[in-house]
């Protein structure tokens, strides 16, 4: 057996993550009085696109990483230097919300999506993994 054949028994199930960013203003005016979230500000927003598939013998990937990337662009445009409050279904723009947004405009186009992570920060992140099953 070469190096390259997988083990017997060896799981062939495996997540893949693109990362790409954009830039936005929100503002959540439903925050606790006081809050320097319900200002109007802005974020070097990071989002990682998990999806997770069976390894593909022939190619030897999961899936092309420029399908992720293809498939992430009008997400990108619709998002990148937009006020998020203004688009529809982010009235709400935390980042629960729009990893949720980004999922519900992501998952026809790339099938074997497995989660979102919505980077708000360095150190604040949500990660959705879709609705739960029917
Ligand atoms: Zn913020």
């Amino acid at each position: 057996m070469s190096a390259q054949e997988p083990k017997k028994g060896r799981p062939s199930r495996l997540e893949l993550a693109t990362t790409f960013t954009f830039e936005a203003a929100h503002q959540l005016h439903r925050a606790p009085e006081g809050s320097k979230c319900s200002r109007l500000h802005g974020h070097s927003w990071k989002v990682d696109v998990l999806v997770e598939g069976e390894l593909d013998e022939e190619y030897g990937w999961v899936i092309d990483f420029d399908e992720i990337a293809r498939a992430f662009e009008p997400v990108y445009d619709a998002l990148d230097h937009r006020h998020l409050n203004d688009i529809e279904g982010l009235q709400t723009p935390t980042s629960e919300h729009v990893a949720i947004w980004i999922w519900d405009h992501l998952s026809d186009a790339l099938p074997q999506l497995s989660g979102i992570t919505v980077h708000e920060t360095c150190t604040a992140r949500c990660t959705y993994r879709g609705p739960d099953p029917q």
